[in-house]
């Protein structure tokens, strides 16, 4: 099977995530993949706090026991779906018009199914990797992780040994750019860095009373207030080395001189990037915005008590500076606490990792452009980071030749093109084979 064909077959486990511990589980998944490990030479390991939530766990032995280990992570649930929504069956993985499509088409048991292949093809041909390579099929990642990577991290930190770095989500897949002079650009960022996840709950508390004569200071009008300021912040320009490079490199690549010594050049850079200018956007300062509020019971009764959640994403090197900047606005008079608290994580940039990847890469696509690429979200990286894994997002996807778009992430009639796949498992086999 390709690893497109993988894909399909991996679609029709529906591992919807529902978070709170309340999914079905990604158990028959996981059963599937070691019966396809086992029948290949392989023996993987079920892991994980109940059987329910097994991950898959493999180490293949490389041929040089002096080199550092690396961990290869994807994880096997997925976000539940609207089934009104799409115009395919979710869970069917069909391939059709040049599409695999289902849930987790794009996310990501692309990048599981390319790796399988990938493993595969070496039993196949009896290649072994240079060096240990830790291969992680992990639940949960879609709610947080705690059945599945901090889990592991907590409970079986003995699987990593020897890991000093590692692949995972995002990162690699071709987008393509027109430049100035008409030059097709085809750009393949390499995550380098990912944002850090605060989430703050905020509560007031205060005299309630009668609606009709409302008393200034009360518990909701000052939450309010704080979430207000907290919402309408102007948060500093923070241009780390990962966003410069990223802005810089693809600028250049498309004929211009960007100019980032001030915020205007820096904007004006970020929108001469088109679609790849998104990504920057969000990664040249943190956010903060409020999420949920609850307070009141009945419409004349001012309430006593309001509590609101606040998600804020902080950039490497900026964590205590947002919490400062957050404990000011929010102001005397109101409690609050993480309730989530993820520190942002980076990986070294330049590294010989880096450059197997990107060199991975431009054995596929001479033309390519390899930015590194800071992410505005989280994925598991954060968890092995604890380790002191430095994890880098690279799940690559080639451009597909007419044009396809990997679509639908989180949505409705998520797809990847099978090229993309093909093309993408092709420059995988390649890295892992040569790192
Ligand atoms: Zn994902």
């Amino acid at each position: 099977m390709s690893a497109a064909e993988l894909c399909a077959r991996l679609i029709r486990f529906d591992t919807s995530n529902y978070g709170e511990g309340r999914s079905a589980g990604e158990a028959d998944l996981a059963a599937w993949l070691v019966g396809a490990l086992e029948r290949a030479g392989y023996a993987p390991q079920l892991v994980g706090p109940s059987p329910a939530r097994a991950s898959v766990v493999l180490r293949v032995p490389g041929t040089d026991p002096t080199l550092p280990a690396m961990l290869v992570h994807a994880h096997t649930d997925v976000v539940p779906v609207e089934p009104s929504q799409w115009t395919v069956p979710a869970f069917a993985g069909r391939i059709s018009d040049g599409y695999v499509w289902g849930r987790g088409a794009t996310d990501m048991k692309d990048m599981v199914a390319m790796t399988l292949a990938t493993l595969l093809s070496w039993a196949k041909t009896g290649t072994r990797p240079r060096r240990d390579i830790v291969v992680l099929f992990v639940a949960d990642e879609e709610s947080g992780g705690e059945h599945g990577a901090l889990w592991l991290v907590r409970n079986r930190p003995e699987l990593f040994a020897g890991v000093q770095f590692a692949i995972g989500e995002s990162g690699g897949d071709a987008t393509e750019l027109v430049a100035a002079d008409g030059r097709t650009v085809r750009c393949y960022p390499i995550a380098t860095g990912e944002r850090g996840t605060l989430h703050l709950r905020l509560r007031a508390s205060g005299d309630p009373g009668h609606a009709s004569r409302p008393h200034p200071g009360h518990a909701l009008e000052r939450l309010i207030a704080a979430c207000h300021r907290i919402n309408t912040h102007e948060w500093p320009l923070r241009l780390t080395d990962t966003v410069r490079g990223y802005i810089e490199t693809i600028d250049r690549a498309l004929g211009n001189e960007p100019e980032l010594d001030t915020e205007a050049g820096v904007l004006a850079a970020i929108d001469r990037l088109g679609p790849a200018g998104e990504v920057a956007a969000a990664t040249i300062r943190c956010t903060a915005t409020t999420t949920v509020m609850n307070a009141g019971m009945t419409v004349n009764v001012i309430p006593g008590n309001a509590e609101a959640l606040v998600d804020v994403r902080c950039l490497p090197g900026t964590e205590d500076e947002a919490v400062e900047t957050l404990r000011g606005l929010i102001g005397d008079g109101i409690a609050w606490e993480f309730v989530d608290r993820q520190s942002p994580v980076s990986a070294p940039h330049p590294s010989p990792w880096f450059d197997a990847m990107r060199d991975a890469i431009i054995a596929h696509d001479p033309d390519a452009v390899v930015p590194p690429v800071c992410m505005g979200g989280g994925t598991d990286a954060k968890a092995f980071a604890a380790l002191g894994i430095a994890g880098y997002g690279f799940a690559p996807l080639t451009a597909d030749p007419e044009g396809r778009r990997p679509a639908g992430t989180h949505g409705a009639d998520e797809r990847t093109p099978v090229a993309s796949i093909d093309g993408g498992q092709r420059i995988l086999e390649e890295f892992l084979t040569r790192v």
